[in-house]
């Protein structure tokens, strides 16, 4: 399992993390920041536990953040 953490509120809508892996990321109409699908929100920190399978994908999507707010954590 992995956990992956994003700090939403610093995101640039750059749209990298979408392209690194858009089954995980996506971008809002809203405020045009990216979306970490079926992430949970704790004040400014977004965050979902998925398994190994997403491992690399959500690495490259942290990788080519250029604010580098994405974190993936092995548990
Ligand atoms: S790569 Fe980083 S800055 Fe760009 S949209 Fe994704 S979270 Fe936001």
């Amino acid at each position: 399992m992995i956990r992956i953490i994003q700090q939403r509120k610093k995101c640039i809508g750059c749209n990298a993390c979408v392209e690194a892996f858009s089954s995980r990321w996506s971008m809002s109409r809203k405020d045009g920041k990216s979306v970490l699908i079926g992430g949970h929100k704790k004040k400014e920190i977004v965050s979902i536990i998925v398994g190994d399978d997403e491992y690399k994908e959500n690495v490259k999507a942290a990788t080519n953040c250029p604010v580098n707010i994405i974190k993936i954590i092995k548990l």
